[in-house]
């Protein structure tokens, strides 16, 4: 066990005091959060672990998350590409996924809360032809013990989204759709690697609104090459014109490896600083909130109609239950955390051999309580010390209670511009909201160093730096092929 919490430097996790939080209160970039709160289950143990993990009924809110791994091309900005497209590879692989999803049929894991949220996320789900994406959808609900309130989102690349297929999603039962649009300037698609046009974009989104069955959300991006504070107000006014329901804002992540990293390195493109990122941010922020839609997480925005949920987000980031088919996806239940092998061969011979599918496992550490009420007060803007505090007394862990711990770092952030104390809350200002991904990792470092052994507390960062390696190797080999 790590040092007492009286005892402990707090001072790497301190922000920057300026006037100008919002540009200055770190130095690093926007980052991925590793995934705290996990420690690894050895291999030989996969087998045993799992068949009890199924045994066993369920008792916290659950949801499920179906990958379709295909991409029609390589957006340029991207670190999840996995396989090229090819519609012959639709009906074996929706095949696949359902098998999946059969061996669970009649096992005790199914029992307990009916799930709240289905999503189908990639990739480009919307690749898959009309008949497929409905055979899926319809699958999945036969064998899944979906809640009759179960949001169930269809996630999707304009460019491939035809009428039949948006027809046939929402009769089978789709009744949330995310685009990832990113921007609507035809120029800077075309930069990104995106096919459709501005006007095609509209299009489609008018489309899909006047189908009226179901949450129309898209992705705005900010932060990318050659956009400026005109064209970001442009994309930002189009949202509320159009009449969707909800709409995300992040900031453009260079990820290692990208084809637009690539540009950068070679001087072909320049990314925009830290303090514009910063600025596009609080744009964003303002010009939403004058538009009257509602902030429900640091980076997610509700029209006022309410049709917009977030149901599966809302849960991925509270450490609800999730079940994961398909190829690369990744799911945790009853405290077991399983990742299916992202090689589509291996995939489809263990389904076919009624195996589990999985390269990796692992275990909920005595931290997850605590990590899951940090991350989901962080990403709601609003740090819960109530919560906190159940979180730890769940999580049984020996040392600092939490709020002996966490209260000097977050008395400092305060200080830093990046919260105001309301009672038992910490509310994030403007730049905390900004920085909020930053503030959720250093405290999750900071719980890890405290509670977990040595040998456990680093398992976040290197589970993430085994990640990368190996995306890095899966697109040597593409490159070499
Ligand atoms: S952004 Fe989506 S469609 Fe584009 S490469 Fe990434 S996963 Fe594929």
């Amino acid at each position: 066990m790590a040092s007492v919490g009286a005892q402990t430097d707090l001072s790497p996790y301190f922000a920057r005091v300026s006037d100008n939080p919002l540009e200055e209160a770190f130095e690093d970039a926007r980052q991925a959060h590793p995934p705290g709160g996990q420690i690894p289950v050895a291999s030989e143990d996969h087998g045993a672990v799992w068949r009890k993990c199924i045994e066993t009924p369920r008792t916290r809110p659950g949801m499920a998350y179906v990958h379709i791994p295909f991409c029609e091309n390589h957006c340029l900005f991207c670190g999840f590409y996995q396989n090229a497209w090819r519609p012959e590879s639709g009906p074996g692989y929706v095949d696949l996924v359902l098998r999946q999803a059969t061996q669970l049929a009649g096992k005790p894991v199914l029992e307990g809360p009916p799930l709240r949220a289905l999503y189908f996320g990639g990739g480009t789900p919307t690749a898959l032809a009309a008949a497929e994406i409905g055979r899926m959808v319809s699958g999945l609900r036969d064998v899944l013990p979906l809640a009759p309130d179960c949001e169930i989102t269809l996630e999707g690349r304009i460019h491939s989204f035809t009428p039949d297929k948006m027809e046939t999603a929402f009769r089978a039962g789709v009744n949330r759709v995310s685009l990832g649009v990113q921007t609507f300037d035809t120029d800077i698609r075309r930069s990104l690697g995106r096919k459709a046009t501005r006007e095609k974009v509209l299009a489609t989104l008018q489309r899909l609104v006047a189908c009226d069955s179901g949450a129309i959300v898209i992705d705005l991006m900010y932060g990318l090459p050659r956009q400026t504070s005109e064209t970001w107000a442009e994309d930002l006014a189009l949202v509320d014109e159009l009449g969707l329901d909800g709409v995300d804002h992040y900031g453009l992540n260079l990820i290692p490896g990208t084809p637009l990293m690539s540009a950068v390195e070679k001087g072909k493109l320049s990314p925009i600083t830290r303090k514009d990122l910063g600025a596009f941010y609080a744009q964003g922020f303002e010009a939403m909130q004058s538009f009257g839609w509602h902030p429900i997480s640091t980076s997610h925005w509700q029209h006022p109609d309410l049709r917009e949920r977030s149901v599966y987000n809302f849960g991925a980031k509270t450490g609800w239950d999730y079940f994961g088919l398909g190829a690369g996806a990744g799911g945790f239940v009853n405290g077991i955390g399983a990742f299916n092998t992202p090689i589509l061969e291996e995939y489809g011979a263990k389904v076919q051999a009624g195996a589990a599918p999985f390269k990796g496992m692992s275990r909920a550490s005595s931290l997850a309580p605590i990590v899951n009420a940090v991350r989901a007060g962080m990403e709601r803007a609003r740090l819960d010390s109530r919560a906190v505090s159940a979180g730890f007394e769940q999580s049984g862990a020996d040392g600092p209670h939490t709020t002996e711990l966490l209260l000097p770092l977050l008395n400092q952030w305060q200080e830093a511009g990046l919260m105001e104390r309301r009672g038992r809350f910490h509310d994030l200002t403007l730049a905390g909201r900004f920085w909020q991904v930053q503030m959720t990792q250093r405290m999750t470092r900071l719980l890890s160093s405290q509670y977990l052994p040595a040998d456990q507390a680093d398992y976040g960062v290197r589970a993430l730096n085994a990640a990368k390696a190996m995306a890095k190797q899966k697109r040597s080999k593409e490159n070499v092929s």
